[in-house]
């Protein structure tokens, strides 16, 4: 177990229990106050945050430290083991042909997204393809051409058509001799029907083995419903949470893997076609809680 980065409020409670054997329901109590307060300034939702310390606090006033293990350590692996049980592990992205689609808002970061997903797979030894049917957003064409350049991968998509699913359609037959083909689709400044019209019908068509939900580590309070709608018009495989290079630490996309009893599959990290990590629970509950 690795957690470095905690915050500095949350490393001093836990070295003041340093050298402590047994933990008294004052010093729990102190833990997971301070654990509530980075997880809430991480803007995990509410009700996640006051679970999940219902089960830290049980936990570590019924179990007993292992053998030779301080209250410290005791404490620190319940908290990281109740974290990594509601976050999970990587969503799982079998290295080998498959159809995965992308939805979210715009400006989410779908079409960096797919171009950084397409880089990575070609660096994993496949053969991805991008194909945008972002008709809504004027530029996501001409970046995502760009993207897929610099990335060095195959791209399809139309300026000039209209509909969606044609573009789909003509994109996947264009692109056949690809054997990951990451779908693209456009999004709107806010959830709407339209929105969710266009993706169901694009998601029926294309078939996709996985859906994506890119959501920006900004997101807050507003992923519960984002997920939920998207969760119930298409299905939520993973999400991608994207900008982690800001000062947002992305706590509020778990409300939207809770919401979609999903995982994590990427994390964006910049602007660029590299900036992209696949989730790895270590890094990311650190950072929560730093
Ligand atoms: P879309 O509307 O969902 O396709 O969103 P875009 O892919 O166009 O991204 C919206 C903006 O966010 C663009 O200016 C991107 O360069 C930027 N962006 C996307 N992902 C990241 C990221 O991980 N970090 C940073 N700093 N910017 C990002």
């Amino acid at each position: 177990m690795v957690l470095d980065n905690l915050g500095s409020s949350l490393r001093g409670t836990l070295d003041t229990l340093q050298g402590k054997s047994r933990l008294s329901k004052e010093d729990v109590d102190e833990v997971v106050r301070e654990i509530q307060r980075s997880l809430l300034q991480a803007d995990v939702d509410v009700d996640i945050v006051m679970e999940l310390s219902d089960s830290i606090r049980t936990r570590a006033l019924e179990e007993d430290p292992p053998a030779g293990t301080s209250a410290r350590d005791h404490v620190l692996r319940i908290v990281y083991e109740e974290l990594v049980a509601l976050i999970g592990d990587s969503t799982d992205l079998p290295l080998e042909p498959q159809t995965i689609l992308l939805a979210g808002l715009q400006g989410s970061g779908k079409t960096t997204t797919a171009a950084k997903m397409a880089w990575w797979f070609s660096k994993k030894g496949l053969r991805p393809a991008v194909v945008q049917t972002d008709t809504f957003r004027p530029g996501a064409y001409e970046q995502s051409k760009q993207m897929c350049e610099r990335a060095e991968v195959q791209f399809y998509g139309d300026p000039d058509a209209e509909d969606p699913v044609e573009i789909a359609r003509r994109g996947l037959e264009a692109t056949e001799d690809a054997d990951v083909h990451i779908v693209d689709t456009s999004g709107r400044s806010g959830l709407n029907e339209e929105l969710i019209e266009e993706l169901k019908e694009i998601e029926g068509f294309v078939d996709p083995d996985r859906n994506l939900l890119v959501l920006d580590a900004a997101i807050g309070q507003g992923a519960k419903d984002q997920a939920q709608a998207f969760g119930d018009a298409v299905g939520v495989d993973g999400v991608v949470i994207t900008k982690l290079d800001g000062t947002a630490k992305g706590g509020g996309a778990l409300a939207a893997v809770n919401e979609t009893d999903s995982t994590i599959a990427f994390l964006g990290t910049g602007e660029t076609v590299q900036d992209i990590e696949r989730f790895e629970p270590n890094g990311f509950i650190s950072r929560l809680l730093g």
